[in-house]
């Protein structure tokens, strides 16, 4: 089975109508931050519950609906958290509530930041970090969301490898934290909508990469009065 792996949608509909697209024939899987930062968050929240078959939460999500403190979130962020919030329908923030943090599934793990304290929202951006992440799963695979980076950290025997590749057969005797990056606010210098692709027969993980059209997605932000940040930043892929 082919599985499609999306995670960082964040209120950018743009991005998400462009990834379901080039994911139509496939069963996804929801990493969470489906809002936060774009200006489609009840649409994108819609429209993710109508295709993806498993959804867990990220912390902008639990943020918009007050589950969790965002004082330590920075200020463009925060931003968009109060308008994100007051523009939730009263459905949507039912729902956004109801996530759960964490996915077993087929042969591998889930979750938005990091498997040992998903609560913590710890950010895995290299092999050092996540070294003790590999205690916390029983799985060979975990995927990740929250850095909105493409990348897999390999671990082989004691050995901790990263790697960029956009194709990678996985090994048996490995194990593997794959960060799949972010449909709606990638940040590895590549404006392009990104998700993961996962064949579970082929044990394959591809890195897709769909361009969109971004400029609609900044002119939205701007138009409903969020940071000017939060829209050039789609331009740039930063
Ligand atoms: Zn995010």
């Amino acid at each position: 089975m082919k599985l499609g792996i999306i995670s960082d949608v964040h209120g950018n509909l743009e991005a998400l109508n462009a990834v379901l697209k080039e994911a139509r024939d496939l069963m996804l899987i929801c990493l969470g931050d489906i809002v936060g930062y774009g200006a489609s968050p009840n649409e994108c929240i819609e429209l993710v519950r109508e295709r993806a078959s498993f959804i867990i939460a990220g912390n902008h999500d639990l943020a918009a609906v007050d589950l969790i403190d965002y004082a330590n979130f920075n200020f463009v962020a925060k931003k968009a958290i109060s308008w994100t919030r007051s523009n939730l329908s009263e459905e949507n923030i039912r729902y956004l509530r109801s996530l759960r943090l964490t996915l077993s599934l087929y042969d591998f793990f889930a979750v938005h930041s990091a498997p040992c304290s998903p609560e913590s929202w710890r950010y895995i951006l290299s092999p050092d970090v996540a070294e003790e992440e590999f205690s916390c799963f029983d799985q060979n695979l975990c995927f990740i969301g929250h850095s909105h980076l493409p990348f897999v950290i390999k671990k082989s025997r004691d050995q901790l490898t990263a790697s960029f590749l956009q194709e990678m057969d996985l090994e048996e005797s490995s194990r593997y934290i794959v960060s799949v990056g972010s449909v709606g606010q990638p940040r590895d210098g590549n404006p392009a909508a990104c998700f993961c692709i996962y064949d579970t027969d082929e044990k394959r993980i591809q890195m897709k990469r769909t361009i969109y059209n971004a400029n609609e997605a900044a002119d939205k932000i701007l138009k409903a009065g969020l940071p000017f940040n939060l829209a050039s930043r789609l331009i740039h892929g930063i």
